[in-house]
């Protein structure tokens, strides 16, 4: 599970932003997150809860908004979206040898103070 060093570098993050930009009291944190970057939201949220525990943080609400990725079939061609829970079979061919076109990013989206 990698989510957890994925919370504590955004935690730091942020941290960096809020002490750069003087920010005091961070109220929410947007977090951005495509179905094809193998981060589950679930584990995202419950992680982040995990690393704020004990810091200045611990009343920031945490958001994760979740982009549907694109992926194309490399034996047929067909571009398609992959929500959270598909499997990541072509629809057209059923073949499994995709290449990802977008989603794969877990991006900071926006800080409210
Ligand atoms: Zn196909």
């Amino acid at each position: 599970m990698h989510e957890l060093g994925i919370c504590d570098a955004l935690l730091k993050m942020v941290d960096q932003i809020a002490r750069d930009e003087q920010l005091e009291g961070i109220q929410q944190i947007t977090v951005e997150v495509g179905t094809l970057s193998g981060v589950v939201p679930k584990y995202l949220e419950d992680c982040w809860e995990a690393v704020v525990d004990g810091t200045a943080y611990l009343d920031t609400k945490f958001v994760v908004e979740v982009l549907e990725g694109k992926a194309r079939c490399l034996d047929c061609g067909t571009e398609f979206s992959c929500g959270v829970d598909d499997r990541l079979l072509c629809p057209h061919c059923g073949g499994d040898k995709l290449a990802p076109i977008s989603g794969r990013d877990l991006t900071l989206k926006e800080i409210i103070a």
